[in-house]
């Protein structure tokens, strides 16, 4: 875990935190063809307002993913994926289609597939109107989406029931659910592939990490970032005191009262700056005289390259 040690307090580091490399992968995509040609971004590359503004200031449109035109020729999926008939819709319509869905997303929907290909009604861990999982269920129209145990009644009475997961959905949640699924259907043969994806599992696991360490939490992210809002909220059942937060201007001092070790993890969606800027304002805060500000040492750590992921079936 990186430290940066003030007079008042210390700031602490999650081991994984922040942008994750599909996300990363997408944005830098993105950026590359914006350099060549105008494009369009079918939806929002990120949830993330920091950095859909540095897109639109490289001249990137946007356009809605279930709509039938952009204002470009060229026009971008972003990570969190389409259903194959958007896909092809664009397509059809003249448009030359850039594909930066995650390598994870699209092992959900071939697990999917798969589930359905057997047999299985399928079933997604999810929220419903999420941009993957509206992918998912245009795929699978048949798909049910589930995220409480009040939820499993959706479920119709069938012998067999496929389960996966949204890839950012917080793992214990989603084994608890589908512990639930097999508790209230007995009789029904369940199958599950834990799609969850491994970026997300680790900043959960950071976080137990961070929260045993800290005396408060700040979630880092922006303020539509589902994964982040369940960061702040995860820290929150794990007993942190902890906020979710967009930008350093929205620390509170009387947050602070008393707190010696602020715990730093950020959405998947987030930037490094974004980071480094609540560290430096932290730092101000503690010390407003001081000259040297330092920000944290990415260098050698974990900002990854493509990994695959292997999916359990349970
Ligand atoms: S959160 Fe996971 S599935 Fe989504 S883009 Fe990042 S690595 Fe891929």
């Amino acid at each position: 875990m990186k430290t940066i040690q003030t007079t008042r307090y210390q700031i602490l580091l999650a081991e994984h935190s922040g942008m994750c490399f599909g996300v990363r992968q997408a944005l830098e995509t993105t950026e590359a063809l914006l350099k060549k040609q105008p494009a369009t971004i079918l939806g929002q590359l990120a949830h993330n307002p920091t950095v859909t503004s540095r897109l639109a200031q490289q001249g990137a449109q946007t356009a809605q993913l279930a709509g039938n035109s952009a204002p470009t020729p060229q026009v971008i999926i972003t990570a969190h994926g389409a259903a194959d008939r958007d896909r092809k819709r664009w397509k059809e319509a003249g448009y030359q289609v850039t594909d930066t869905t995650c390598p994870l997303v699209k092992v959900a929907h071939a697990k999917l597939a798969k589930l359905v290909s057997q047999g299985y009604l399928p079933v997604i861990i999810g929220k419903e109107g999420h941009v993957e999982v509206r992918g998912l269920q245009g795929d699978f129209p048949n798909a049910r989406i589930i995220l409480n145990p009040q939820d499993i009644k959706k479920i119709p009475h069938v012998k067999r029931i496929g389960i996966i997961s949204q890839t950012t959905q917080a793992i214990d949640r989603v084994r608890d659910l589908v512990k639930e699924v097999r508790k209230q259907r007995p009789e029904v043969e369940v199958v599950f592939y834990d799609t969850v994806c491994h970026p997300t599992k680790d900043r959960q696991s950071s976080l137990k990490e961070l929260c045993q360490a800290s005396d408060l939490i700040l979630a880092i992210g922006g303020a539509n970032s589902n994964n982040t809002a369940q960061l702040a909220r995860s820290a929150r059942t794990l007993g942190c005191k902890a906020f979710h937060i967009e930008h350093p201007s929205e620390i509170r001092e009387e947050w602070l009262k008393g707190i010696k070790k602020i715990g730093l993890t950020a959405g998947t969606s987030t930037l490094d700056e974004s980071l480094q800027a609540v560290a430096r304002h932290l730092q101000e805060l503690a010390e407003p005289k001081k000259a040297d500000i330092v920000s944290f040492d990415f260098a050698g750590s974990a900002r990854p390259a493509i990994h695959s992921q292997r999916v359990h079936e349970s």
